[in-house]
């Protein structure tokens, strides 16, 4: 039966035939020991596949997705996997995982084929007791179910992705959710993934804000970095390590002394939570301790809103015929639209009675905001020492080369070759969680080093209209930073209209599904899908993500092995390793430039993510993700048509003139994309392992920076940050509007919390965690690793990344305790200790280190699932998720980036 759970005793032949050209990771020790017999399934001489050789690959072991590979295939079996190094981007090189790649293909705990539950009781400790059943049964199954509910009401579907299935998500998923019409489309990862509020609203930088590498001479990374954090082959660890060779300094501002620490110029620890204090004393160094001559005058006054005046409303006082924001003309003595005078003549400090209203230049009220905020004040709640602070401010200043300019291809740019990235970790605390970015932002402002050579940029391809103005001369807010619409009742299952800047709430969609009544949710939701990721196990409250399955009449998944979400499904779709999908990726490589681009060999790149799989031999009654969604489309009945599914998939997959009145294979979709991207003359056929990877760039040399675009004051970036405290105003009154008092969840007396981020200046407020009882006296984090950065790939049931890590990595598995705090409780390096939370425990051996700061607790990655069904490997190391809720009276959701708490307050003791 192909979903048996594996057995040991494959024939030599199997063992000769892998161990002809495996030589990846750890394979030797595996054919040494004669244990790969007992992972690889045999392959008979019928099933031979002709055509050994090498293959053009691309990997898909993290969300990111982009790095070039070469397969090596002999008799239909992969046996080795190589980065290119003729790819622009990865340049040759893999991370673990990606050289781990062939043992998620090869791993025996796969679902081998469709399954259907046949126990009606749903529990993770319930036996489903799955039969395999045919594809024909399992599409047909789920097909009638989706198209009774579409024909009923659309929102009671509700689709949860991860980042699995992040292309397939773009191409086919996103627009089958469209052609459905059903609102419900929710990203599983969202809490810890909620960064990208800030970045889109100042420059468009998103997910985050990335340093130009090639000429960075200062970076401070606060939280994860860009890339070595969690081995990113294509941008990461090799573009730090140049920086570092050519003299850049790195400082690194973390609880624990990070991959990036260890080589960076300077490690600042810090106590979890607490990095706010940080940036804001910074900031106050800058504003009360320097010379404002010091800082880029030139900048705050052309490319920023800190001119502008601002009423006692928090409102721009405006000029009364154009609307547009006024500025104080120190030479004229009057105030004068924005674009109608120099900006150079603009005020940025004092009072201005204007229009019959007093008036303040915005710089002047985001110093007021931070006057206390000393770096002793910092010191106080960070531990870091005020005069590190100092130094740090004073040294990002110096570095910041104020006044030099650069010229790339004859244009003169600014040159400031210094940034502030501020990341996950940093980002999920709520209310001061993105304000801390928010005031990375200002910070950056003030030596006028966003956008320009050697400062920070998007992550998006430079474009003319990405830094576009709105009427108020200020770039405008793009993508998460836009609000969503308000609608009451809501219509969306995750509560989005009450958290309109939020990034993706799956927690609150969980509680909502188990108890829509205290959600204001209008139905109830009939049909769960999920594919690309394990909600489950990648959320915190696990209990509630076990009740919505429960709960849900029917739910299906597309699934590699049986993970949790797997075992509370009704009907499994076995899918496609990425190594044996069938002749292309869409890739968002398209659109968006590799993850985390920082230098000049991959920015403004567009890369067609071929995969030639022509020759290796599926092992199991699998399908392609696509594939499955063309099918469910037909079986609901907009397969075809005008604005059919292929219709919207192929405009979304940049092919408008793909022939959709008849279902496409994916060969012909993917030579569609090809031909509409690079050229007609472009082929599948020809994209083979001799002719290398197929990319171009779109924009060269000046054109790769969005200065070039907009340059001196044609736009503006928030520094005093109007939106959110609109955004909010909005949300009170619509609150109201609805008869409410409260958002659901939330007590009455927290909404002043609630509302506290939503503001234009920074402002502390003390967290849940850091006021908790004095008995829980430490604090918990979270970092992902470089053998499993997120819950995709499946890299926890992966027997090389486990096994190598548990060799190589005494600190992979384990709860990472400083010295002194070990000591003072006893605890001796490998004794097995219990972090206890008020939510919850989690148990391992500790790892007893100066790497991590006395008050902190480092639980890494996303280990201890516990799914039933699935290879036990999985359940290895703590399981730090059960540290964490998702409950509204504990206020652990952030209101702006729907990000949970990630720094619970723990006690720890030996078990
Ligand atoms: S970073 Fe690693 S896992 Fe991600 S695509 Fe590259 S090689 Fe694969």
């Amino acid at each position: 039966m192909p979903n048996e759970k594996p057995k040991s005793g494959l024939t030599r032949r199997g063992f000769l035939e892998l161990s002809a050209g495996t030589a990846a990771l750890g394979a030797a020790s595996y054919l040494l020991a004669g244990r790969i017999s007992t992972l690889v399934p045999m392959v008979s001489a019928a099933d031979v596949y002709k055509g050994d050789g090498w293959y053009p690959g691309l990997c898909k072991m993290c969300m990111q997705g982009d790095c070039v590979t070469r397969n090596h295939v002999v008799n239909g079996i992969v046996v080795q996997v190589e980065g290119d190094p003729r790819a622009p981007n990865n340049a040759g090189r893999l991370c673990p995982r990606g050289n781990a790649a062939i043992m998620q293909m090869y791993n025996p705990w796969r679902v081998k084929a469709p399954l259907k539950r046949t126990n009606p009781k749903k529990g993770l400790n319930e036996d489903p007791k799955f039969v395999e059943i045919s594809w024909d049964e399992a599409l047909q199954t789920v097909g009638t179910r989706l198209a009774k509910v579409h024909q009923d009401d659309p929102r009671k579907f509700v689709m949860v992705s991860g980042f699995g299935q992040f292309a397939s998500y773009f191409s086919a998923m996103l627009p089958f959710m469209q052609i459905y019409g059903s609102p419900n489309d929710v990203p599983s990862r969202g809490q810890a993934c909620a960064y990208h509020f800030f970045g889109s609203l100042v420059h468009m930088a998103i997910p985050d804000s990335v340093a130009d590498m090639d000429r960075t001479e200062y970076v401070i990374n606060i939280g994860r970095s860009q890339g070595p954090n969690i081995a990113v082959a294509s941008s990461g660890s090799k573009v730090y390590v140049d920086a570092i060779e050519r003299g850049c300094k790195i400082i690194t501002v973390d609880p624990r002394c990070s991959p990036e620490a260890s080589k960076a110029h300077e490690w600042v620890p810090i106590k979890p939570g607490t990095d706010f204090t940080f940036v804001t004393s910074m900031l106050y160094t800058m504003l009360y301790e320097m010379d404002i001559n010091q800082l880029d005058v030139w900048s705050i006054k052309n490319r920023s809103n800190a001119p502008y005046l601002i009423g006692p409303d928090g409102e721009y006082v405006v000029d009364k015929a154009s609307q547009k924001p006024l500025m104080w003309d120190e030479v004229e003595k009057r105030a004068k639209p924005f674009d109608a005078m120099p900006s150079m003549n603009a005020a940025l400090s004092g009072t201005y009675e204007v229009n019959g209203v007093t008036a303040v230049p915005a710089l002047q009220l985001i110093k007021d905001s931070v006057k206390t905020y000393t770096p002793e004040w910092a010191e106080s709640i960070s531990t870091v020492p005020a005069a590190t602070i100092r130094r740090i401010a004073n040294e990002f200043v110096s570095h910041a080369k104020i006044g030099s300019t650069i010229v790339i291809d004859g244009f003169t740019f600014p040159f400031r070759p210094v940034a502030v990235q501020v990341e996950r970790g940093a980002w999920q605390h709520p209310s001061i969680g993105p304000w801390t970015d928010g005031v990375g932002k200002i910070i950056q402002e003030l030596v006028g080093s966003l956008e320009v050579p050697g400062g920070a940029t998007g992550n998006f391809a430079p474009q003319s209209m990405i830094l576009s103005p709105g009427d108020d001369g200020v770039k405008a807010p793009s993508a998460e930073a836009v609000a969503k619409p308000w609608k009451f009742p809501p219509d969306l299952i995750d509560s989005h209209s009450f958290y309109p800047l939020s990034h993706t709430l799956p927690s609150l969609m969980a509680k909502a599904i188990v108890d829509p009544k205290t959600y204001h949710i209008p139905y109830e939701v009939e049909i769960l899908f999920s594919s690309g990721g394990n909600p489950i196990h990648a959320n915190f409250a696990r209990d509630t993500f076990e009740k919505m399955y429960a709960k849900v009449p029917f739910s299906f998944t597309m699934s590699l092995t049986l993970d949790e979400t797997a075992v509370m499904a009704d009907i499994v779709l076995p899918e496609d390793s990425f190594l044996e999908r069938q002749s292309f990726e869409f890739s968002l490589l398209q659109v968006v430039q590799p993850h985390k681009v920082s230098t000049a060999s991959t920015r403004s790149i567009a890369m067609f993510g071929r995969r030639d799989t022509s020759k290796i031999q599926k092992l199991h009654n699998t399908k392609n993700s696509v594939d499955i969604m063309m099918d469910l489309a037909d079986k609901c009945g907009f397969l075809t048509g005008d604005m059919g599914f292929l219709k919207i998939m192929s405009l979304m997959m940049g092919a408008p003139q793909l022939d959709c009145s008849r279902r496409p294979t994916l060969d012909e979709l993917g030579e569609a994309i090809l031909k509409t991207g690079y050229g007609d003359e472009k082929t599948l056929a020809g994209c083979t392992d001799a002719a290398g990877p197929v990319y171009k760039y779109k924009t060269n040399g000046k054109e790769n920076f969005n200065y070039y675009y907009w340059p001196d004051n044609k736009t503006r970036f928030s520094m005093y940050h109007i939106h959110p405290l609109r955004v909010g105003r909005k949300l009170r009154a619509d609150i109201k509007e609805a008869g409410l008092t409260a958002v659901p969840g939330w007590k009455e007396e927290d909404m002043e919390f609630f509302f506290h981020g939503f503001r234009a200046t920074p402002n502390w407020i003390l967290t849940e965690e850091l006021s908790a009882p004095k008995e829980y006296d430490l604090w918990a984090f979270n970092w992902k690793t470089p053998g499993f950065p997120f819950y995709c790939g499946d890299t926890y049931g992966n027997v090389w990344l486990n096994e190598t890590m548990k060799k190589f990595d005494p600190y992979e598995f384990a709860i990472w305790i400083n010295t002194e705090t070990a000591k003072k409780r006893g605890i001796k390096d490998g004794d097995t200790i219990i972090v206890e939370s008020r939510y919850g425990k989690a148990q391992g051996a500790a790892k007893v280190t100066e790497l991590v700061h006395p008050l902190a607790i480092g639980v890494p990655a996303s280990h201890g699932a516990r799914s039933t069904m699935a290879n036990p490997i999985v359940s290895d190391g703590p399981n730090f998720n059960a540290l964490c809720t998702i409950e509204e009276t504990h206020r652990a959701i952030d209101p702006i980036s729907g990000g949970i708490e990630e720094g619970p307050a723990v006690k720890v003791y030996k078990a």
